[in-house]
């Protein structure tokens, strides 16, 4: 479904991803893991035209993607859920869900998905005409997941999604992703908490210094103390 090849991003003089090959087949789960530094988020930050490519190719569905604007890649129906959970933060929920949706043209369909999520993350009905400000971290990240679904992607990247949240609440957001698939969403997830990711992802991809060091099934990965230490720094 999403294709990188020889992939590469640079600022100024700073290679962050030094030509990258990954591919995520229709259905999986794929964790792209590593260090800080390492150029995760300037990867999937360049899959969606936020930062320009500066070498290599990407396509979706067979589509070379590489110089689209992040608009039309969201219209193709790949979305990221960037770092830091950027929701709208004076805006209520009800608004930054249905900012989600602005690439749409079809509003009985997002009417439909509007409340599918609002049943999925019940706390974003309960809290529907809230500012988003008001929301704890943990409801901020459900609402910008929720937020990137409503513009009905076949493909989601989800940057950090645990990032900052307590135990409890990261469970509750893997159990999610796993709904999530099972509804026929592919995702890649970057991810520092490792052996959690890898307990619910199909492969792996594990960079270090922007270079893939490592990939392979996830639960080969998850099993060996060895390479767990050697490339996640974690037995
Ligand atoms: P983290 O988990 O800390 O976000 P990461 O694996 O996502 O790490 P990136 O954020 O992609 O890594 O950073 C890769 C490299 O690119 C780092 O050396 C970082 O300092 C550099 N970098 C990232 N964004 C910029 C930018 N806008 N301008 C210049 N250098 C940048």
């Amino acid at each position: 479904m999403l294709s990188l090849s020889d992939v590469s991003v640079n600022y100024g003089v700073i290679q962050a991803v030094r030509g990258v090959s990954l591919n995520v087949e229709e259905g999986e789960i794929v964790a792209l893991l590593g260090p800080n530094g390492a150029g995760k988020t300037s990867l999937v930050s360049s899959v969606v035209g936020i930062v320009p490519v500066s070498g290599g190719r990407v396509t979706f569905k067979g589509e070379d993607i590489t110089r689209v604007p992040v608009e039309g890649i969201v219209a193709r129906g790949l979305t990221l859920t960037p770092e830091g959970r950027r929701v709208f933060a004076g805006l209520s929920v009800a608004e930054n869900l249905r900012l989600g949706a602005a690439t749409r043209k079809d509003p009985v369909a997002t009417e439909r998905d509007l409340n599918t999520y609002l049943d999925m993350f019940p706390i974003l009905k309960e809290r529907y005409h809230q500012t988003a400000s008001t929301l704890s971290g943990g409801e901020q990240q459900m609402l910008a997941i929720a937020r990137a679904l409503m513009s009905a992607p076949t493909m989601l990247m989800l940057d950090e999604p645990s990032l900052g949240l307590a135990p409890r609440i990261v469970d509750r957001i893997f159990e999610l992703m796993l709904e999530m698939k099972k509804s026929g969403l592919t995702m890649l997830v970057v991810e520092q908490n490792a052996s959690e990711a890898l307990a619910f992802s199909d492969r792996a991809y594990v960079l270090a210094s922007g270079s893939v060091v490592y990939e392979g099934a996830a639960k080969d990965l998850a099993a060996s103390d060895q390479l767990m230490e050697a490339y996640l720094g974690t037995g």
